[in-house]
C-alpha cells in the first residue's frame, strides 16, 4: 500500500479540460494536501495539456480504444458507452489507495480533504432521484479487480441512463440502504439546478456548500463573461442554464485569474488562435480580472427587450422556461420570498 490519495477528474475535450483546470485550481486554492490527477482523452489539444500539467500532479492519457485490453473489448461491444468506459478507467489508478473522483464541471468552495475518511462507494444523493447517488463526486478505491467487474457489468447490463451514473448505481446497488456513512451530505455535490427546486433549503443551508456541480447541458465554459461588468454576455439563444449566477461568476473569476494566464503561456503569450482552445473563450486582459463580486446577478441580454407581463412570465416558468440570469434570477426570487415571509 502506497498510502497515497488523489483527487481524480476526466476531460476528453478542451471544454471539459478548462473545467478540469478550474477544478484543480479550486482544490489547490483551498490547500488540499492530496495529489491531483486528470485523465485526458486523445482530443485534448497540446495547449490545454500543457496548462493541465502545470496544475495537476499527474496528467494521465486515456484512450480506451487504444488500450488493447478488456476496456477496448467492452467498448467495441457497447460503443454507446464511450465516455462512461473512459470514466471507469479511474479504477485503474492503483498507485493510489483511495481517490475522490470529481466531474470536470465541479468546483470546490472549501477544503474537502475530509472526504478521504470515507469508504468506497461514498457519494451524495442525486437531486432528480435521491435514491440514486450522483456520480459527479464519489469516493472510491482503485482496484484492477473492481475495474474488470465494472466493465463486465457494463457490457452485460448496459446503463439505464446511458452514462456512468446509471452503471455505477446498478453496480453499487446497496448505496441507498446499506450504510449511511456512504451518503455524503448534499453540500459536497450541490447542483445549481437543485437550488431552484427547494429555495428555502438553499437559503438555510447553502452558505455551507463545499462543492458546486454545474450539471446539465450548459456548462460555465459555454458562456462568455465580462470581468469588467461582472456579467455574462452573448448568452446563447433560448438558454436554460439552471446555473446560480454567483457560482457561475465564481467559476469565471477563478478561470480568469488562474487558468487564462496558463493558457496564454502555453500558447506562447499570443492571442489564442481561433478555435485552438475554444471558439467562445473570452479574451480578458489579465489586469481586469479583479472586479469585485456583485450582489446582483447579471442581467439577461435578451434579443427581444420587450418587457414580459407577469402572467406571461408565470406561464413560461410553469413550462419550465426559467430565466435564471434575468427575471427569475436568484436575487429576484429571494426578494419575493423575503416579502412573502415577512
Ligand atoms: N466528460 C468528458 N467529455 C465529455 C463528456 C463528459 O470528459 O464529452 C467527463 C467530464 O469529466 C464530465 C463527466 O464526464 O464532468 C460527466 O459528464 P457531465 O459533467 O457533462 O454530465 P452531467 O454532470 O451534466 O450529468
Ligand atoms: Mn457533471
Amino acid at each position: 500500500m502506497s498510502g497515497e490519495e488523489a483527487f481524480v477528474t476526466l476531460a476528453t475535450t478542451d471544454g471539459y479540460a478548462k473545467g478540469a483546470m478550474v477544478l484543480g485550481c479550486s482544490l489547490r486554492e483551498h490547500g488540499t494536501t492530496r495529489k491531483l490527477v486528470v485523465l485526458v482523452g486523445p482530443h485534448v489539444t497540446e495547449t490545454c495539456g500543457q496548462a493541465l500539467r502545470s496544475i495537476f500532479d499527474e496528467v494521465s492519457p486515456v484512450d480506451v480504444l487504444d488500450s488493447g485490453d478488456s476496456a477496448r473489448l467492452a467498448l467495441m461491444q457497447r460503443p454507446d458507452l464511450g465516455v462512461t468506459f473512459t470514466k471507469l478507467h479511474c479504477w485503474t489508478l492503483t498507485r493510489y489507495d483511495k481517490c475522490v473522483f470529481m466531474d470536470a464541471d465541479t468546483m470546490a468552495l472549501s477544503n474537502i480533504d475530509e472526504l478521504f475518511e470515507r469508504e468506497e462507494l461514498s457519494a451524495a444523493p442525486d437531486p432528480g432521484w435521491p435514491d440514486c447517488f450522483n456520480s459527479g463526486v464519489f469516493v472510491y478505491r482503485p482496484s484492477v479487480e473492481t475495474h474488470e467487474k465494472l466493465l463486465t457489468f457494463c457490457t452485460e447490463n448496459g446503463s439505464f441512463d446511458g452514462g456512468d451514473q446509471g452503471v455505477l448505481n446498478s453496480f453499487f446497488n446497496t448505496w441507498a440502504t446499506a450504510d449511511i456513512s456512504k451518503h455524503l451530505p448534499f453540500l459536497y455535490n450541490l447542483s445549481s439546478i437543485a437550488i431552484y427546486s427547494y429555495l428555502p433549503a438553499f437559503k438555510h443551508y447553502g452558505r455551507d456548500a463545499k462543492v458546486v456541480h454545474f450539471l446539465g447541458k450548459n456548462k460555465p465554459w459555454s458562456y462568455n463573461y465580462d470581468t469588467q461588468s461582472g456579467k455574462m454576455v452573448d448568452l446563447p439563444e433560448g438558454h436554460q442554464p439552471g446555473l446560480h449566477p454567483d457560482y457561475l461568476r465564481g467559476w469565471w473569476r477563478l478561470y480568469a485569474k488562474s487558468v487564462m494566464p496558463l493558457l496564454r503561456r502555453a500558447n506562447g503569450d499570443e492571442d489564442f488562435p481561433s478555435g485552438s482552445v475554444e471558439e467562445r473563450s473570452p479574451d480578458i486582459p489579465e489586469d481586469e480580472t479583479t472586479s469585485s463580486p456583485s450582489a446582483d446577478p447579471p442581467s439577461h441580454a435578451s434579443p427581444n427587450p420587450r418587457p414580459m407581463s407577469s402572467e406571461e412570465r408565470k406561464q413560461r416558468w410553469e413550462a419550465g422556461q426559467m430565466d435564471y440570469l434575468g427575471d427569475d434570477s436568484f436575487a429576484n426570487i429571494e426578494r419575493k420570498l423575503d416579502s412573502f415571509l415577512k
